[in-house]
């Protein structure tokens, strides 16, 4: 159809008013000529999807744009505004969106005239690209190593277009589109391109649930945070920096300072890397107000606390806050683990209080579980989850239980990844065969990073809620290194040890003093089966999801798996936890299950999961 529309007896334009993208971009490139406005875009996303353009873009691009520009673009799947899109020659000119239309038929009018040379396009197209040998081999050769880098082996979009490029660079246009074809068909039927768009579709569906959340509130005028550490310095510097005012309360000064020192380096580092101006960073600054009592605080519609991980402290904290607060303020906690029900006792307006679950680092992580208590009313959610909006924050509302959704799925891997350590498995091979699946850190890792103190504590609220399938049996590997004073990357030791390299940049190290630590709690050493290794801690973290499906803690498998990836890093091309048991088909995913069934509670499939196995339904 496209190349019909190339072929047609008289010029043609591409008049392009907003986003032009995969398709769209590829139906402009079959006109003879574009015209942009400045506020468009243009650009190949098909990668992300896990595919690559298949609309005649791979051939198009390069006759038009040049391989290295069109290898850019399609190989990294970003947007171009109108500037680089002509500065690269995608485009023609760029003209207010205003005088678009009227622009368009005047070079219409000048094609048609002779002015312009509108067959001479065509021409361009439908030929091989201009590049003689030495120069399609450089081109290539450094556009190969740049994107297996970039991209890596479980993302293979990327090189597929290019070797799709290169093969047909030499061809003309009938030729490549057919080269073309045979590519985009080999990389649209893989399970990584299935997890891709899945993930796209996904982050659309939770994207317009926390749309019609927040349209139901008005917008947050005035923010609060309780508590300036680490948690509540972050949260306060994302609303200053998001536009919303912020008392930032704590009871010692030095919290209150290292709170505004923290908010003055990221601020000082988007001004470095130009992103902001000055007088943004002083602004953003001027908008945290930090104080050591509740004067000014009934001014604030939201009110986050984040103070020490205690409940004795943190319901004291609360009560006394509410005394502070208009009647209608809405007040959260970011506890990890304590339930929003529980916290909800020591208030007088329970209705008015949920939990807002932010992870670490505030700024960089884009999630925001949103936990709705037993009395949480629908207008607080839907404060809460337009306050996390505006912080450009994706909320997922989920409801009250041990954990929440991320920590109580996370914790069962974990626990998994004790036991084998306890059986003789070496620490460092697991997480290298967890790394090889896709995970971004392996499970030691992981735990040095976010804290072994944190999660030893929360490893045990977790068992003791679900002491069935989370209870602890013995000193696991996690204890030990608590009990070492081994803390992780916070004090520079844990399952590694953390030291500056000659640059002094700090790099993750074995030591040896970590297996006589954990010799005396685990078993001979044992080796075990990469693939064993996987099923044993990915099965445990996805029975958990389908019992905390079954019990409406979340409502649906796209938010599970968004949650997934974007709480802790679940490998995007597996798409979730939901998609990985599609793409291992249901009933294959309970057989293997059913092989470990001897090791506990945490692998018995749930009845909903073994109905679904027994009439092939899938989760999507
Ligand atoms: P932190 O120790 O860094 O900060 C706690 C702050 O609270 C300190 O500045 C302390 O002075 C202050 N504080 C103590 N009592 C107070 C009171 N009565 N009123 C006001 N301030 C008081 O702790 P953090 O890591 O920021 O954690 C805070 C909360 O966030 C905890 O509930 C934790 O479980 C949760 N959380 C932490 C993480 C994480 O990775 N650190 C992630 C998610 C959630």
């Amino acid at each position: 159809l496209f190349n019909r529309l190339e072929d047609l007896p008289f010029p043609t334009i591409a008049a392009i008013n907003g986003f032009a993208l995969g398709g769209g971009f590829e139906l402009a490139l079959a006109c003879d000529f574009r015209l942009i406005a400045d506020k468009a875009a243009v650009g190949f996303p098909e990668v992300k999807l896990g595919i690559i353009p298949g609309y005649g873009g791979t051939v198009r691009a390069p006759r038009v744009m040049g391989v290295d520009n069109a290898l850019k673009w399609i190989c990294t799947g970003k947007h171009a505004k109108a500037g680089e899109a002509l500065s690269l020659a995608a485009v023609d000119g760029i003209v207010a969106v205003d005088k678009l239309l009227q622009s368009s038929v005047k070079m219409l009018l000048d094609a048609r005239s002779g002015e312009l040379n509108y067959q001479a396009r065509r021409a361009e197209k439908s030929q091989p690209v201009w590049l003689n040998d030495m120069e399609r081999t450089m081109a290539f050769t450094a556009a190969k190593a740049l994107v297996s880098q970039q991209a890596g082996p479980d993302y293979p979009a990327p090189m597929t277009a290019l070797k799709a490029i290169e093969k047909h660079c030499v061809m003309d246009r009938d030729g490549a589109s057919q080269v073309e074809i045979e590519h985009f068909v080999d990389i649209a039927f893989t399970d990584v391109a299935a997890s891709l768009v899945g993930l796209f579709l996904n982050e659309q569906a939770v994207a317009k649930k926390a749309r019609s959340h927040a349209k139901k509130a008005e917008k947050v005028q005035h923010a609060a945070v309780l508590g300036a550490g680490i948690m509540g310095g972050g949260i306060a510097y994302q609303s200053a920096v998001k536009g919303i005012p912020v008392l930032m309360k704590d009871v010692v000064q030095q919290g209150l300072d290292a709170g505004m020192q923290e908010a003055s380096q990221l601020l000082g580092k988007l001004v470095e890397r130009g992103k902001i101006p000055v007088k943004k960073m002083a602004e953003s600054l001027n908008r945290i107000d930090p104080t050591l009592d509740y004067a000014g605080i009934d001014r604030a519609d939201v009110i986050v606390e984040a103070v020490v991980e205690n409940p004795a402290v943190k319901k004291s904290v609360l009560a006394e806050c509410e005394k502070h607060l208009q009647d209608n303020a809405v007040l959260c906690s970011n506890t990890s683990t304590i339930r929003i029900t529980e916290l909800a006792g020591a208030l007088a307006r329970p209705e008015n209080f949920c939990g807002m679950h932010f992870f670490n680092p505030v700024h960089k992580m884009p999630l925001v579980e949103v936990i709705r208590g037993e009395q949480t009313s629908d207008e607080t959610i839907a404060r809460v989850v337009a306050y996390a909006s505006t912080l450009g924050k994706t909320p997922i509302v989920v409801n009250d239980c041990a954990g929440f959704l991320v920590n109580r799925v996370l914790f069962p891997y974990l626990a998994a990844f004790n036991q084998l350590v306890h059986e003789g498995a070496d620490f460092q091979v697991i997480d290298r065969a967890m790394e090889k699946f896709g995970w971004p850190m392996g499970p030691a890792y992981l735990l040095d990073v976010v804290g072994i103190d944190t999660c030893v504590h929360a490893a045990g609220v977790l068992a003791e809620a679900f002491p069935d399938r989370m209870g602890i049996t013995h000193t696991t590997a996690m204890q030990a290194m608590f009990d070492a004073d081994r803390l992780g990357q916070k004090n520079s030791k844990g399952f590694y040890q953390y030291v500056p390299d000659k640059r002094g940049r700090i790099q993750k190290t074995p030591d040896e003093d970590v297996g006589k630590l954990l010799q005396p709690h685990v078993n001979a050493a044992k080796d075990f089966d990469g693939q064993d290794i996987v099923d044993r801690l990915m099965i445990p973290l996805c029975l958990e999801i389908v019992r905390c499906l079954d019990e409406g803690i979340v409502a649906s498998p796209a938010e599970a798996d968004m949650a997934l990836i974007m709480g802790i890093g679940f490998p995007m091309f597996r798409g979730g936890a939901c998609r990985y048991m599609n793409t291992l088909g249901v009933n294959e995913f309970c057989q293997r299950a059913e092989e470990f069934s001897g090791l506990g509670e945490q692998y018995k499939v749930p009845d909903s999961l073994q109905a679904m196995a027994k009439e092939g339904r899938n989760f999507y």
